[in-house]
């Protein structure tokens, strides 16, 4: 069966030269077509939001109506196509994780806004994909537990502060200490490491984790693919070089297919030099969890 991926050519809006290039996600699904199913996304309802976010930020993604305070926390411009994008990229997420239950892995090439909490934005996330789409699941009963693994160089804190308290749900976060958010929130486990960390000690931190993570026995793993843990990223200070990134991936994949849990990947930050080195980064994660050559 050929592997599907959640993707929308929407997220490719345009945010006017910023740091965030959501192109990436389109030339990264350009470079699997062909060798993919490329599956749209349907936008999440208003009570879907409600499920992770309160009413008063869902109502003002929702009307794109951000105040200026909003607007410099989540260093976005912020627009009617930007906020559709955000919604879908919730959707995504939404969708990869349910392909996840039915046969074990989900792609979506997008998604993993994990700075977003439950009453903001920051730090470019609008929108909590990764919350929301554990939440709706859970509502539906589909499963009980579940765990996040976020391997993005910043820190989940979103993720964190949303889940803080609930005892279902196992929030990883391994990131780099020095780097934004700069007052970290508390996740289930979080592994700081220093500027600098290169592959071997950064992998021998993630296979302890991960076991950690197992111990908790969810019923399903979203992982956060970050590219920015890589030593080219403009805002990142670790030194993963692109084949430390698909050991990490491959430790990941096969960690949940050993212990028999659902994965659902969502690929978060990454910054390279151009768009197309991070989306190159980004297309070997998807195409590693879909069991093709990289
Ligand atoms: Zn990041």
């Amino acid at each position: 069966m050929t592997p599907r991926v959640v993707f929308s050519p929407d997220y490719a809006v345009d945010y006017g030269g910023h740091s965030f290039a959501a192109d990436k996600f389109r030339l990264a699904a350009e470079a699997l077509k062909g060798a993919v199913e490329l599956v749209a996304p349907a936008e999440p309802s208003r009570d879907d939001l409600l499920l992770a976010h309160d009413a008063a930020w869902t109502d003002k993604v929702l009307s794109s109506s951000l105040t200026e305070a909003d607007l410099k926390r989540l260093e976005l411009p912020f627009s009617p196509e930007i906020s559709r994008a955000h919604r879908l990229a919730v959707g995504g997420t939404v969708l990869a994780a349910r392909h996840a239950l039915e046969t074990g892995t989900g792609l979506h090439c997008g998604g993993g806004a994990h700075h977003a909490f439950r009453g903001h934005g920051e730090g470019y996330c609008a929108l909590n994909d990764l919350a929301v789409a554990i939440l709706k699941l859970r509502a539906e009963g589909r499963l009980s537990r579940a765990a996040v693994v976020d391997l993005d160089v910043h820190q989940g804190n979103g993720t964190a502060a949303i889940f803080s308290g609930d005892a279902a749900v196992f929030t990883f976060s391994m990131h780099q200490g020095d780097l934004y958010p700069e007052m970290k929130e508390r996740s289930s486990l979080d592994v700081e490491l220093r500027a600098g960390t290169g592959d071997a000690e950064y992998y021998d931190a993630l296979r302890r984790s991960l076991r950690a993570v197992m111990d908790f026995k969810p019923d399903l793993v979203l992982y956060q693919a970050g590219a920015d843990p890589w030593e080219k990223d403009r805002l990142g200070g670790l030194k993963l070089t692109e084949i430390g990134l698909l050991e990490r991936d491959r430790a990941v994949r096969e960690t949940c297919a050993l212990h028999g849990v659902p994965v659902a990947v969502t690929l978060g930050g990454g910054y390279g030099p151009t768009p197309a080195d991070t989306a190159r980064l980004h297309a070997r994660t998807l195409s590693l969890f879909a069991g093709q050559r990289v």
